[in-house]
């Protein structure tokens, strides 16, 4: 993918920006039920990032859950206005899964897999030419290079 450098977003009142100055690892559509609920939405469209290439100010809080996968999944959200901007999971403390569509421009978005779909809702209708994952999608995806952890 060529994605042009840095990409830059924010959350709907404008308070809280970000910067992705790093390649994506890659980007995914999650249908997890966490991601359903914290963004309102059937499935969440992810870049997944090199956390060390990504940073975010404003006014922000964190809320913590166990994920579907077992692993504690923290999401960003503006103080503010509620927006969800971003996820921070144990499963993977170098990378970091950013709601494309708070990108500024959020059509730069390709996804290259479904994940999480044995959570899909049954109503959701998916691009059948993508390959789907029932859970997490392969660690390379992630940016683990650890051989055995996927
Ligand atoms: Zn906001
Ligand atoms: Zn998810």
């Amino acid at each position: 993918m060529d994605l042009p450098l840095p990409l830059r977003g924010g959350c709907l009142c404008g308070a809280v920006r970000y910067e992705i100055r790093d390649a994506p690892y890659g980007q995914a559509n999650c249908h997890c039920r966490a991601c359903q609920h914290a963004t309102g939405g059937a499935y969440a469209p992810v870049l997944l990032v090199p956390a060390a290439g990504f940073s975010a100010t404003g006014p922000m809080r964190r809320h913590e859950v166990l994920g579907d996968s077992g692993n504690r999944v923290a999401r960003a959200f503006c103080e503010r206005c509620g927006t969800t901007l971003y996820a921070h999971t144990t499963r993977v403390e170098t990378m970091r899964p950013v709601y494309a569509v708070t990108l500024d421009h959020p059509e730069l978005f390709r996804p290259d897999l479904d994940c999480w779909v044995e959570a899909a809702q049954s109503w959701m209708v998916m691009d059948p030419a993508l390959p789907k994952f029932p859970r997490d999608p392969p660690a390379r995806l992630a940016g683990i290079r650890k051989p055995g952890r996927d």
